[in-house]
């Protein structure tokens, strides 16, 4: 509330002051971090992380959330990363561990559902509400035997609840910029003196030509198949016949 004013003066897509909305401030400090992290290394990744007991506990998601119940998507365990790591974005440069661009994809905070977070995490099924800016409601993630397991690393699922934030949509496809400066992945790695070439294989525009519309594109390629509709059934029932 008392950031009001503060806000109303700034546009944070220009500075680089802190908006205050990331748990940074006062009034928030005592709630849990929480962030996605897209990352266009080796391979593109969504990093999730959840703050626990002063660090970042991290998981690696090939495909990113998806906000579809009956998606389970596949979280690998990783090392946990220091608080501040929840703020950066950037060129990691090549050569380095994890050489990309990464991208805060979302942020905010957590809440624990399963009342006792370390022993959740033990038994491998922790229930928790996420207050982010694209990722809401009630989620879980369990463990998984198997596939992972000997590597040291553990394999884990990370699914939607039903609740009011549930939906079909593919949340990753249709929200693809930072949550906190509005760019792609291909205008970080522009800005911070990356690779936007292979940066830019990670953002949705990259499938067309890199123009970044693909609204209009959408919509120029659905009218184009009703057109086509018509003179297909035309054809079909005067060979049928
Ligand atoms: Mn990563």
């Amino acid at each position: 509330m008392t950031l009001k004013e503060y806000r109303k003066k700034r546009d944070f897509k220009v500075t680089p002051e802190p908006s205050g909305d990331g748990g940074g401030d006062k009034g928030k400090a005592a709630r849990l971090i929480y962030v996605v992290q897209k990352h266009r290394a080796t391979q593109l990744h969504y990093d999730f992380r959840l703050e626990w007991n002063g660090t970042l506990l991290s998981w690696a998601v090939p495909k990113g959330p998806s906000v579809d119940p009956s998606v389970k998507r596949l979280a690998m365990q990783v090392e946990d990363h220091p608080i501040d790591y929840a703020n950066f974005e950037g060129v990691i440069p090549e050569g380095e561990y994890g050489g990309g661009t990464v991208m805060v994809w979302d942020k905010g905070s957590w809440e624990p559902e399963s009342p006792d977070v370390d022993a959740a995490l033990k038994k491998g099924d922790l229930k928790f509400v996420l207050h982010g800016s694209k990722l809401k409601g009630s989620w879980v993630l369990v463990r998984t035997r198997g596939f992972g397991s000997s590597s040291g690393r553990s394999s884990w699922l990370l699914i939607k609840h039903r609740d009011q934030f549930a939906s079909d949509r593919d949340i990753a496809a249709d929200e693809p910029r930072s949550a906190l400066t509005n760019r792609l992945l291909a205008d970080i790695a522009r800005d911070e003196g990356g690779d936007a070439e292979k940066a830019a294989t990670g953002d949705p525009s990259a499938k067309k030509a890199g123009t970044g519309l693909p609204a209009a594109e959408k919509a120029a390629s659905s009218g184009a198949r009703k057109s086509k509709k018509p003179a297909v059934r035309k054809r079909q029932r005067s060979s049928s016949r």
